[in-house]
Formats: C-alpha cells, sequence, structure tokens
C-alpha cells in the first residue's frame, strides 16, 4: 500500500513538475521574444541619439522607457569597446551616481558576436529571481556604436502560477505522504488491534475455547464484526454446554447400560490395561472391590492368563497398515470355578477408532452360559430320558400284543385279559408323556389363559378320585381338608386340576406305604382375599439343594432317574400354570419326613375388583 501511494504520490508530483517546467519555459520562450523585441526597438530609438552623442536624450528615452514598463530590470548601453556609459537603474554607488560618469565594462556573454545584426538572449538566475538578458549591437548607418543590454524581470503573472503551481504540487505531495501516516497510524489504532484480537479470538474458538469474547469499543462495520463474532462465540459455548450436557447424559445411559447388562464387560487399552469392568465382569471373576488399574493378565486366574496371554496380545498389536480393517473376534469357552462354579463364553474383540485404521482397545464380553450348558445337558438327559420312556412302554405294549396275537388261543381269558390290560396301561403312560411334553411348550408359549371363577372343591375332588385306587394300592392315605365356606377362586379349572394332579402323583410317587397324602384348601386372611392350597406328604422329602432345581425342565433327582417312572417335567408345568395364575409356587421339605407344596390363590372377588388379574 505504501509503494502504491509512494508511486501515485510521485506520478502526480511528476506530472505537476513537468507541466510546471513546460509553463516556466513558454513564460521564458515569452521573455525571450518579449526582451528582443523590446531590445530591437529601444536600440532603434537609441541608435541615432547615440550616433548624434546626444547622451542626455539617450538616457531621458530609456529612463521613460524603464519607468513605462515594470518589466525591465535594468538597460545598458556600453560604447564599442565595451564601456557602460549609461545605466538605469542608478547605482548607488559613487561611480555610478551619475549615469553619465559610469565607468564600467559590460560583461557581454562568450558567443557574443559585436558584428552580428542579431540580438543575443539569454536568462541568468540573480538572487532576486530569473532574468531575461537582451544584448542589441547599436548600429547606425552600418556603424557599430555599442551594445544595449535589457535585463528584463519573467512574467509575473506566468512566474506566479508557475511558483504556486509547485507549491500545491509540494503540497499535494506532502498532504499524501501526511495522510498516507496518518491512515497507517489509524490502520494500526483502529483496524489492526480488532483483527488481531479476532484472529486470537478464531484461534481459541478454533481451539474449543468458546468463552472467548472480544471486548474493544468499536462502532460501524468492525464494531458489527465484534457483536456478530461475541454472538457466534455465545452461541457456540451454549451448544458446547448442550452437548456436554447430552454427552453426560448418554454417559450415564451408556454407564447405566454397562453396568445393568446381565453380561460381563471389560474394556482394556492396547497396553491390555483395564479400563473399565462392569459388576457382573466383577462378580464373575470375583473381582468385586477390586482397584482394577493394571495389566488384566495380573487379575485373571492362573490357568486363563495362560489360554488369554496370546490372544490378546495379538489382538492389542494388530496390523494397522491396512487403510480399513475389521475388527478381529476371538472366542472362548471357559469354566470358572472360582467364586462359583460357572460355564462362561468370552469374547474378545477388537475396538478400533473412528477412520477403522488404528486398534484403540479390547472389547472383553463374558457371557454366562452355565444355564445354557445346563439346559443342554438337561435336553440331552431328557431326550435320553424321553427315549427311555418312550421305549419302555412300547415295548411292553409290543411284547404284550405280540404274545396275544401269536398264542392268544393258548391262554385263558383272565391271562388275555391282563395282557390288554397291560397293554392300555402302557399305551395311557405314552400318552401322558407325550401329553406333558405338549402341555410344557404351550405353557411357555406366550398364550393367554382366560381365567374365571373356580370352586376349588372340584378338581381337588376329582383329583383324589383320580389317584384313589393308586393311593389304596401304594395303601397311602389320601386325603382332603377344605375350609369349609371357601370362596371361589380366578383361575383355569383344567390348568388347576393338572397341578393338583401332578404334585399328588409325586406324592404318592415319592411316598412309601403307610404314609399320608393330604389337600388341603383354606382362605389365608379374610382382608388378603387369597386362598393358599398345599399338597403334603410323609414321603421321602428333597434336599435342600435341590429345591430350586426341580422345577427346571428335565430336572429329576439323579438317584432317582432310574427307579421310578417320570419326565421332569411335572414341577416345571406345576410352576408355569401357577405363574399363569399370578402367583408361585412354594415348597417347605425335610428328608425323610416329608414334603408340603403350595401356592396361593387370589379369590374371585378380590379379581372383580381388580380386573387386571382376570385375564391372563
Ligand atoms: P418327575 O416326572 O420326575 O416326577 P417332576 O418335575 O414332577 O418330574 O419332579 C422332579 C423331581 O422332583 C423328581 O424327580 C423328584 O426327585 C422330586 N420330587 C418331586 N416331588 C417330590 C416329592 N413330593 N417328594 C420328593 N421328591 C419330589
Amino acid at each position: 500500500m505504501a509503494a502504491a501511494t509512494l508511486f501515485i504520490s510521485l506520478l502526480i508530483s511528476g506530472l505537476t513538475f513537468w507541466a510546471v517546467n513546460t509553463i516556466g519555459q513558454d513564460a521564458r520562450m515569452n521573455d525571450t521574444r518579449f526582451g528582443r523585441d523590446l531590445g530591437l526597438l529601444l536600440a532603434a530609438n537609441s541608435a541615432p541619439t547615440i550616433a548624434e552623442h546626444n547622451l542626455s536624450e539617450v538616457a531621458r528615452n530609456a529612463l521613460r522607457f524603464y519607468d513605462s514598463t515594470s518589466s525591465v530590470r535594468y538597460i545598458l548601453y556600453a560604447d564599442e569597446k565595451g564601456q557602460i556609459f549609461l545605466g538605469i537603474p542608478f547605482s548607488e554607488e559613487a561611480q555610478v551616481d551619475n549615469s553619465l560618469t559610469i565607468s564600467r565594462r559590460i560583461q557581454l556573454p562568450d558567443n557574443y558576436d559585436i558584428y552580428s545584426q542579431l540580438p543575443l538572449v539569454r536568462q541568468h538566475l540573480t538572487p532576486s529571481g530569473e532574468v531575461t538578458d537582451v544584448f542589441v549591437p547599436l548600429t547606425h548607418k552600418g556603424k557599430y556604436l555599442g551594445v544595449l543590454a535589457i535585463g528584463i524581470n519573467p512574467n509575473p503573472t506566468t512566474l506566479t502560477s508557475s511558483i504556486l503551481t509547485r507549491e500545491i504540487t509540494i503540497a499535494v505531495f506532502v498532504s499524501i505522504w501526511a495522510m498516507m501516516i496518518l491512515g497507517a497510524v489509524f490502520n494500526a489504532l483502529n483496524i489492526t488491534k480488532p483483527i488481531k484480537e479476532l484472529l486470537v479470538g478464531v484461534k481459541n474458538i478454533a481451539a474449543g475455547n468458546f468463552k472467548q469474547r472480544i471486548d474493544l469499543p468499536f462502532g460501524g462495520e468492525l464494531g458489527e464484526l465484534i457483536v456478530n463474532f461475541n454472538e457466534m462465540a455465545e452461541r457456540l459455548e451454549s451448544y458446547d454446554e448442550q452437548n456436554i450436557e447430552e454427552l453426560t447424559a448418554q454417559k450415564a445411559k451408556l454407564q447405566t447400560l454397562v453396568a445393568t447388562i446381565a453380561d460381563g464387560a471389560v474394556l482394556l487399552d492396547t497396553d491390555l490395561k483395564v479400563i473399565l469392568a462392569n459388576p457382573t465382569a466383577r462378580r464373575m471373576f470375583g473381582w468385586e472391590g477390586e482397584e482394577l488399574d493394571n495389566n488384566i493378565l495380573q487379575y485373571l486366574p492362573d490357568f486363563l492368563t495362560v489360554q488369554l496371554t496370546a490372544p490378546l496380545n495379538e489382538i492389542a498389536a494388530a496390523d494397522s497398515q491396512e487403510k480399513e480393517q475389521t475388527e478381529q473376534h476371538k472366542e472362548f469357552r471357559i469354566t470358572l470355578s472360582h467364586p462359583t462354579q460357572r460355564t462362561v463364553r468370552i469374547l474378545l474383540t477388537q475396538v478400533l477408532d473412528q477412520q477403522r485404521t488404528d486398534v484403540k482397545g479390547i472389547a472383553m464380553t463374558v457371557q454366562d452360559i452355565t444355564r445354557e450348558v445346563e439346559l443342554n445337558e438337561a435336553k440331552s438327559k431328557f431326550i435320553s430320558n424321553v427315549s427311555h420312556e418312550l421305549r419302555t412302554p412300547l415295548f411292553n405294549i409290543k411284547s404284550f400284543i405280540e404274545t396275544l396275537l401269536e398264542y392268544g388261543e393258548d391262554l385263558t381269558e383272565k391271562e388275555q385279559r391282563e395282557f390288554l390290560e397291560t397293554a392300555n396301561n402302557e399305551t395311557d403312560r405314552l400318552t401322558r408323556l407325550v401329553n406333558e411334553v405338549l402341555d410344557l411348550s404351550r405353557l411357555e408359549s406366550s398364550k393367554i389363559y382366560h381365567l374365571n371363577p373356580v370352586d376349588l372343591a372340584g378338581p381337588i375332588e376329582q383329583t383324589i378320585r383320580t389317584y384313589y385306587l393308586n393311593a389304596k394300592d401304594k395303601k397311602i392315605e389320601l386325603s382332603q381338608e377344605i375350609e369349609l365356606d371357601l370362596p371361589p377362586v380366578l383361575g383355569h379349572y383344567d390348568l388347576l386340576l393338572q397341578v393338583l394332579t401332578n404334585l399328588v402323583g409325586n406324592a404318592l410317587k415319592f411316598t412309601k406305604s403307610g404314609g399320608k397324602v393330604v389337600i388341603r384348601a383354606y382362605l389365608l386372611h379374610p382382608q388378603t382375599n387369597q386362598v393358599r392350597v398345599e399338597v403334603s406328604d410323609t414321603g421321602i422329602g428333597i434336599e435342600p439343594e435341590d429345591t430350586e432345581a426341580i422345577f427346571h425342565r428335565f430336572f429329576r433327582v439323579e438317584n432317582l432317574v432310574h427307579t421310578l417312572e417320570g419326565t421332569g417335567l411335572g414341577l416345571s408345568i406345576v410352576k408355569h400354570i401357577i405363574e399363569k395364575h399370578n402367583s408361585t409356587v412354594h415348597l417347605i421339605s425335610e428328608v425323610g419326613v416329608g414334603t408340603t407344596f403350595w401356592f396361593d390363590l387370589a379369590t374371585a372377588d378380590d379379581c372383580v375388583s381388580n380386573p387386571v388379574l382376570g385375564v391372563r
């Protein structure tokens, strides 16, 4: 900018000086022409008088001439030898007191030719300004009489305008520079400072410091820019706060999610240092209350350390040269013995950065598959049980029918009947088994059962009737104790009948001769509107560690599997049916003393006032 200003100012000044010069030259030309004409005129006028030696007349004429114009600065007459004999204005000095007594020689220019008839004009500078000197030879009738020298002042108007122009040019030049300097100072004070502040502000904002504000009292466009900048920073700050709030909420949600998921979750960095371990993982590995701030291998049981060291290091050091990689996975199935016996599936997954180029860590998921394993085992056991259970009655049916077919004629009618009865019983057993499997799968589905008021005396009596002969055969006393005026319960008749059948069936199965089996039903407390149903026996009882497992599908107490018939489905069906009645089945048992299974049912009156329970 300074260079441009310098260039423009120099150009303007140059042009102006050129114009001034041109004007000066013009003026000089005019002065030359004017001086020459004036000289020729005065010389022509004076030459005859000089020839007559009438010097007083010459002096008079010259003085008149001098007084008539202000353009003439001096008039000098010199004789043919160059001796000045008249000079106007008169000198103050003694020798020139009288013009007629001047005794000085005229200083002619070098190139002045006294024999030339032409005047010579030249300009020279004196302390009081430029003078145009005109030298005109004085000749009369061909005789050279001397020289007339006239000094002409430059044209005052031209001079004034040229001086004025020059001064204006200088003034313009100076003012341009003054303005330039003033502009630079103004710029530095008014523009550079806020722009610098803005630059710092923008840098801070870019670095994430949204609290940045600019406090400068500027108006105009710059002021507007500062106001807009501050508004932008304010908006960014509020977005930032919102984002932080959202991020915090998101983090809290994720933390809650990680803390509550059923699977164990452990997050490791690439040095295998534990960054996060959720409560499930801590529980599974027995890390509760432990400070986990080191390499995970330090905290794992020895056998697991041996198994996981290589895969963990391999995943952490995975090649990040590839442009985009897919996470590596590794899966292990491990049985933990501490703190409890569990089978877990450990899944190691590589955590990549957003560009999916660098490994950021390892996510370790620990799934407790104990139940899955148990179920699979139970399922296999069930299949073998069911196969066994199916094979036995099928084999029996087939052998009795074959015998009847082949040797029926040789058998007595009584024997034939017994054979048929046995085949029939075996068919019933087969049917029961198949039905139980079907019942359970139906109960485990989300099928909705409509509950209606049921008078419990009905299914209880029907159960007693079903098992009457069985109990009699086993010499077991089978009885019922139903409270008088027992209100009807809200339930499903067939399902409740199945519950009682299964429980009484088990009670008779696991009670020795001479024992007792009782079905009880009574109102718990009038306020609660709940009816309690109990099935008690004086049987072999159940070990405390089995009291939970017996309700699992296919579970049968091991030592009884091959001694008494059963599928391991009866209690599981009971549990599901009672759950469909919004209740839970409980038991109390003592080995060798007996067992009581009990559950509570809502009375039908209660459910009228609480219709939600009406449909399930
Ligand atoms: P199962 O068809 O084998 O009887 P259940 O599911 O009905 O199957 O019962 C599971 C297991 O619970 C039985 O194998 C038995 O060991 C135990 N059990 C059930 N009822 C009784 C009882 N009244 N007394 C003792 N043990 C019982």
